[in-house]
């Protein structure tokens, strides 16, 4: 891989590797995640050995040279092509791992933690400091509220699935959720966009506003300020990030959806899916999270119990499938 313009991601990835590497690869990811809670890096170009791959946590790397020569990829002198070379290149990064790399790990995420901590708190007094130096201009009322699209109800998504089950197509309530879904998905996706170009909509009158250090004044008479706007934003897990192709994908098809049964169908689609690294396609969180209240756990539980009718069986196969995957890396 020397072609130094662009930062492969998984899809150069799996234009250079072979069928068989990419999936050698997956699986090698899959057991650094699993078993240590390791991933893989986005790739760094170095002169002798064009892209390279690095697995670890923290800045710290327990391998941090994986190159792709000709259309596998290669540890040390283990170039992996098979079953074989793949247990020697597991085995070498088992080795690593227990010869001192997990202890590293350990003392340097306690460091990080009381570095965190203390960056944590000098940056609340400065926060604080520089609020009381605005006060005389802020309007309580007025600063900082934010109307996010809601999430959706962990029991309406219930009864919805129990209807369907039963063959009962409750056309208001699909569209109650279905409608309540795609305009959450629709905000994430245009806020995020703002906030890229440094602006914010207001969220009392929709009026955008650009970028300034301080206090954000609209002339409606709301206030903002840019950083807890960002934070605000992420606290409320609005839909975005690594999974943004999956909530476009559902705000395109909602658009098109004229019956219950495509309704359904995407909404199943949306709620079993997974975020998914860009680097090694390994799935992580799944985006449940996003969208419908309530903690990770309820929500795992609400999934793993709607009941099914057979149109939407093979989603729930995936997601159990997934979400074991998931378990074992905990
Ligand atoms: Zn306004």
């Amino acid at each position: 891989m020397h072609r130094k313009e662009k930062r492969p991601g998984i899809n150069e990835l799996r234009t250079y590797l072979s069928a068989n590497s990419m999936d050698l690869f997956e699986e090698f990811a899959y057991h650094l995640k699993r078993e240590y809670d390791l991933s893989c890096a986005p790739a760094v170009y170095t002169m002798n050995y064009g892209w390279v791959f690095r697995f670890g946590r923290s800045n710290l790397y327990l391998i941090d040279k994986i190159k792709i020569i000709g259309d596998s990829f290669c540890i040390d002198d283990i170039c992996v092509e098979d079953r074989d070379s793949l247990t020697a290149a597991l085995k070498l990064a088992d080795t690593l791992y227990a010869e001192g790399f997990g202890e590293r790990l350990k003392i340097h995420s306690a460091q990080k933690s009381a570095a965190q901590y203390e960056r944590t708190k000098s940056r609340l007094e400065r926060e604080k400091k520089e609020i009381e130096s605005m006060s005389s201009k802020i309007n309580k009322n007025n600063f900082n509220k934010y109307r996010w699209s809601p999430k959706i109800s962990r029991q309406k998504l219930k009864t919805l699935y129990e209807n369907d089950a039963k063959m009962l197509q409750d056309e208001e309530l699909i569209d109650d959720i279905g409608f309540a879904l795609y305009a959450r998905c629709l905000q994430g996706r245009d806020e995020r966009v703002l906030i890229e170009t440094g602006k914010v909509r207001c969220h009392n009158c929709g009026k955008i506003l650009n970028y300034s250090k301080g206090l954000m004044e609209c002339d409606c008479g709301y206030q903002y300020l840019f950083r807890d706007y960002m934070r605000s934003f992420r606290k409320n897990n609005m839909p975005s990030g690594s999974a943004q192709h999956i909530f476009n994908n559902f705000i395109e098809k909602w658009q098109c959806a004229q019956n219950y049964s495509v309704k359904m169908q995407i909404i199943d689609e949306l709620v079993h899916e997974f975020h998914i690294n860009l680097v090694t396609g390994v799935k992580g969180r799944f985006v449940g999270i996003n969208l419908i209240e309530g903690t990770k756990k309820q929500i795992e539980e609400l999934i793993v119990s709607l009941a099914y009718s057979n149109t939407y069986k093979d989603s729930k196969d995936n997601f159990m499938h997934n979400l074991k995957n998931d378990r074992v890396s905990k």
